[in-house]
């Protein structure tokens, strides 16, 4: 069996090196993510090199998620790393560079007393810390009360809920990280506090500017992002819920039911959709998860999200395999009992791509109704992968193709086990083919029903417009 939900693990100390991230391969780890926002590119450089071999050496398509940090606010470094922050009294934020004290602290955005008003909420390290703010002299400094205080540490991130920003989406750094990573050939980048789809249009323009095919992740993590979530979905290839700073951008109760918004609507719009942060946060520390977090995960695998994300888990935790052995099991457990499947919906009549997207629907009606073990495919773009998986079928999903970079980009598809093909004869020979491969190799047995998919005549390349149902002798 191999499980249906992929997992994101996020790269660092704890994971670069090859013998642990061989086990975590092992595991079960699906996609690699760089965050760009810790590490050299040295070190960016050394894990992507790690990964490219082990894929060689395993056998596998591990691919490579670079995020951009994205117009993160943080305040600047603090007295001896720690200034205690005192209820009800009043605190400056200047954008001077300044060493913090209880009374004044730099934060990193020059345009902050122009962006904000009295009354706004400026939201310190994940929410711990709460200001509001009494005057700004619109230039460089702002007056704030301290609601909720507490040790403040250096350089700790900033959420302004209240507040438009008026960064641009792609700072000056994520530029250079985005260069550094398209010319590492990353499959996907994912773009930080994203606002509007506007955001999304123009990576693409650079990626595409860059003769690159990278494919974009937008991170929902601002209300802004959910006011225009159609045109998101539809403009990006992927979306990740960054529970982290959506939590603090808006109230965390809300935070469980736009996750579930989020992968319904991905699911429709056979987007993949990535369930982020804190899953197995005590395993930083512990051996074993809290029970909560068990219960978090197989929410988010019984939701339907394509992959859950780990971040300090595995970049700097203490146990980085046990987590995705732990990770993996829970999927594993959830997917068995049968509950995720079957999320179909019928194609929309009319459309450019109705031939190819009813085969895909059809072909899971058909793999439903008769118990087929496989549905097959082979694609250059990846749409019927995107497609198929789209309608969450139970049976395996099986991809073919000779776009090496494709592969990687597909590891992070819901149920999606992509194989690398390049003998395109006929479509029968072709068929037969990979129904000898896929036997040879134990992904199906004799008498077992699959479903290929293709597009004949097989030599013009065009949409998928065939199916057609055998048995495996
Ligand atoms: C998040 O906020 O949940 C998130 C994934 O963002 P970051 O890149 O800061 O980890």
């Amino acid at each position: 069996m191999i499980n249906k939900t992929k997992i994101v693990a996020t790269m660092g100390p704890a994971s670069t090196p090859p013998d642990i991230l061989e086990a975590m391969i092992k595991a079960g780890v699906n996609i690699c993510r760089i965050n760009f926002s810790h590490g050299s590119y040295d070190d960016v450089k050394n894990a992507i090199t790690t990964i490219r071999s082990l894929n060689k050496k395993l056998n596998t398509h591990v691919g490579i998620l670079a995020d951009l940090q994205g117009p993160k606010l943080r305040i600047g470094e603090v007295e001896n790393n720690a200034v205690e922050l005192i209820v009800d009294n009043t605190i400056t934020i200047t954008t001077k560079e300044h060493i913090g004290t209880k009374e004044k602290i730099y934060i990193t955005y020059p345009q902050f007393p122009k962006d904000v008003a009295v009354g706004d909420n400026v939201l310190i390290d994940d929410g711990k810390i709460l200001l509001k703010v009494l005057s700004t002299n619109r230039s460089d400094e702002v007056k704030a009360k301290i609601i909720y205080g507490g040790i403040l540490s250096s350089k700790k991130g900033v959420n302004l809920p209240n507040t438009k920003i008026s960064l641009p989406c792609l700072t000056e750094k994520d530029l250079k990280d985005l260069d550094f990573a398209l010319e590492n050939e990353v499959e996907w980048i994912g773009l930080s506090f994203v606002r509007s789809v506007t955001d999304i249009l123009d990576l693409k323009e650079i990626i595409k500017s860059k003769n690159k095919r990278a494919r974009v992740i937008a991170k929902i993590e601002k209300p802004e992002a959910i006011s225009e979530i159609d045109n998101i979905i539809d403009m990006a290839d992927g979306i990740m819920v960054a529970r982290g700073d959506l939590g603090v951008e808006l109230p965390m109760e809300q935070v469980p039911m736009i996750q579930k918004m989020l992968v319904t609507k991905c699911i429709s719009a056979s987007k993949p959709v990535i369930i982020a942060t804190q899953m197995m946060e005590s395993m930083i520390t512990n051996f074993s998860p809290t029970r909560a977090e068990v219960n978090d995960v197989a929410n988010a695998v019984m939701d339907g999200a394509d992959a859950v994300m780990l971040s300090g888990e595995t970049s700097v935790g203490k146990y980085p395999v046990k987590v995705i052995e732990n990770m993996s099991k829970i999927v594993a457990q959830v997917e068995s009992l049968g509950a995720i499947y079957y999320r179909e919906h019928p194609p929309i009549l009319k459309t450019q791509t109705f031939i190819s997207d009813s085969i895909c629907f059809n072909a899971c009606l058909v793999a439903k109704q008769a118990g087929a073990s496989a549905i097959v495919s082979m694609t250059n773009s990846g749409y019927t992968a995107f497609k198929i998986s789209s309608h969450r079928p139970k049976a395996n999903i099986y991809i073919f193709t000779d776009n090496e970079s494709l592969l990687t980009s597909l590891s992070l598809v819901w149920g999606v086990k992509g194989f690398y093909y390049n003998r395109y004869e006929s479509t029968d020979q072709t068929i037969s083919d990979i129904k000898d491969l896929l036997r040879s190799s134990g992904f199906v047995k004799t008498d077992d029903l699959v479903i290929n998919i293709a597009s004949i005549p097989m030599h013009e390349r065009g949409r998928t417009n065939m199916l057609k149902l055998s048995y495996i002798s």
